[in-house]
């Protein structure tokens, strides 16, 4: 499957697409999963996008585009890809359409994950990330701790909360997200691929894509 997974951050683009990779081993592409490697690793694009991305302010443009172009002509995206937290601005919707269409690819659909804010909120607070590069496993405080606190179950690496989660960058991050980001849900509507989601579990989320798919 070839789909677009729109919403919040906290909305859980990243945990319905690791559930979706299982399915039909499609690609889960996260632009902050990406982004984070290459900060950690001091790579030209780590430092081009470090100063944005701890203000909790988007990278630009440019930047993106030349990461998504390359990424998507990989062998491995062609069973399919899930996009998480990319596109978030209408000028990287545009430039995904140009893209695709050059490249003779169809998308399936964008999923609008579409979650209450006081959920939002309290995930993201209490939100911790494996600090390995290459897991980048996803735990919450309450809901999912790691069986041995602080440490990743996956890959024994230690768990932390992002230097973008704190309370300031939270709320910088969620109104960049109104402002930039949720007028690409009007973007694929008029495209005719919208699927809105209302549902706070991620079990909710892949059935109801499941169904679309199969109608
Ligand atoms: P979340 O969805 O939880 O906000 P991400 O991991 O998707 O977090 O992104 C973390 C940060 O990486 C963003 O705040 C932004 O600085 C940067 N980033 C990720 N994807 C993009 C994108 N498509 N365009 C611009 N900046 C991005
Ligand atoms: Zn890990």
């Amino acid at each position: 499957m070839k789909l677009i997974l729109l919403g919040a951050p906290g909305a859980g683009k990243g945990t319905v697409a690791k559930m979706l990779t299982e399915l039909d081993g499609s690609v889960q592409i996260s632009t902050g999963d990406i982004l984070r490697g290459a900060v950690q690793a001091g790579t030209e694009l780590g430092k081009q996008a470090e100063a944005y991305m701890k203000a909790g302010d988007l990278v630009p443009d440019e930047l993106i585009m030349g990461i998504m172009e390359k990424r998507l002509q990989e062998p491995d995206c062609e069973k399919g890809f899930l996009l998480d937290g990319f596109p978030r601005t209408i000028p990287q919707a545009e430039a995904l359409k140009e893209l695709l269409d050059r490249l003779g690819i169809k998308l399936d659909m964008a999923v609008n994950i579409d979650v209450p804010r006081e959920v939002i909120l309290d995930r993201l607070t209490t939100r911790r990330t494996c600090s390995n590069p290459e897991c980048q496993a996803i735990y919450n405080v309450k809901s999912n701790p790691p069986k041995v606190e602080g440490v990743c179950d996956k890959c024994g690496s230690p768990v932390v909360q992002r230097e973008d989660e704190t309370e300031e960058a939270i709320s910088h991050r969620l109104e960049t997200y109104q402002e930039k980001t949720a007028p690409l849900v009007d973007f694929y509507d008029k495209e005719g691929l919208l699927l809105t989601v209302q549902a706070t579990s991620s079990e909710a989320v892949i059935d109801a894509i499941k169904q679309k798919l199969a109608g």
